[in-house]
């Protein structure tokens, strides 16, 4: 079993996708076949609230993290891209009902049988207009949230960041709206002060949702131990990610394993997790061009010397685990 902390879905059809998601599309990253043969049950499926664009400034401070150029997106309307976004699962849930269920209570969760659980999260708060908006997100169907992409907003400072100024006030007030209603709050993309900020004064422990160890690849996007040692300590987990500068060279199912024994090391067995943006990255690790094959990376990291029980937690039971202590408040 598999839960995969962030994948694009959504944005797949935003952009013009035409392949329903029922089809083992060719050169897709994820879809319902692929979901089944890799065994994936339970998926944070993204609600990305920008739109694509071409700014000269935010694209080579990307193609500094991303190590290649990468397109920049633009914050017009968001509010209303996310609700588009949202229309979207709506739309493959009610297309795919065999297959596919949007998840909103811990009932939900337990009853899925064989469909594959879809938890929609928000990656980017410049959604919202205020933490109050929150609730009316929560009520469509919301059940997580990442408080930044890659630029900064009034809720915090984004890892690229040219003056961290961690979590604002607001930024606090979201957090707490977040606790309140037991949805998850992702640090993937915020800054490392926002990072600490949140640890520290959240009530229920936060996570991230798709970055890898900054002590084995440095990037912005990645974890550095201090954040590891207290993410783990306080019961949150960090979901690894397929995306090639984090991981490094080389670009293999083996590199990532050492980023998974290493959060093994500094935020202990039940820290590290799955997060492998499929469907919102233009390359993946050698052999694992899509969501069916993912299990070579659970081979990969026996290979290297962690217990299989250990490994099925990172695939699947410690992800599984965290979602399900907050869904209790659903
Ligand atoms: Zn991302």
């Amino acid at each position: 079993m598999v839960v995969d902390l962030h994948e694009d879905i959504g944005y797949y059809y935003l952009m013009g996708g035409s392949v329903p998601l029922s089809e083992d599309a060719r050169g897709r990253q994820a879809d319902i076949p692929k979901w089944r043969e890799g065994k994936v049950s339970l998926v944070l499926g993204s609600v990305f609230p920008l739109l694509g664009s071409l700014n000269q400034r935010k694209i080579a401070a990307m193609e500094k993290m991303y190590g290649r150029w990468s397109p920049s997106s633009s914050l017009v309307s968001p509010r209303d891209v996310a609700i588009e976004l949202i229309k979207i699962y709506y739309s493959l849930e009610k297309m795919h009902q065999k297959d596919l269920k949007i998840v909103r209570t811990l009932d939900d969760i337990e009853s899925l049988g064989r469909r594959v659980g879809i938890v929609l999260h928000i990656e980017g708060c410049e959604a919202l207009g205020e933490p109050e908006d929150l609730e009316v997100f929560f009520n469509l169907g919301v059940r997580s949230i990442g408080l930044t992409w890659n630029y900064d907003n009034k809720f915090a400072a984004s890892c690229l960041s040219t003056k961290d100024y961690g979590l604002t006030g607001e930024g606090e007030a979201l957090v707490a709206a977040a606790d309140k209603l037991g949805v998850l709050v992702d640090l993937s993309h915020a800054s490392p002060r926002a990072s600490e900020e949140t640890l520290s004064s959240a009530e229920l422990p936060p996570f991230f949702s798709h970055s890898d160890a900054a002590s084995i690849q440095p990037n912005q996007r990645n974890v550095s131990d201090a954040l590891i040692r207290e993410t783990g300590r306080r019961g949150g987990v960090v979901g690894l990610t397929f995306i090639r500068s984090c991981i490094g060279n080389p670009f293999t199912p083996t590199k990532l394993a050492t980023h998974a024994k290493h959060l093994v090391k500094v935020g202990g067995a039940a820290a590290p997790a799955l997060g492998t943006d499929f469907l919102g990255m233009s390359s993946s690790p050698e052999g694992m061009d899509n969501v069916s094959k993912v299990g070579k990376f659970r081979r990969a990291m026996i290979d290297a010397g962690l217990p299989a029980g250990q490994a099925d937690d990172v695939m699947h039971g410690n992800a599984y685990r965290f979602i399900l202590e907050r869904s209790s408040r659903w």
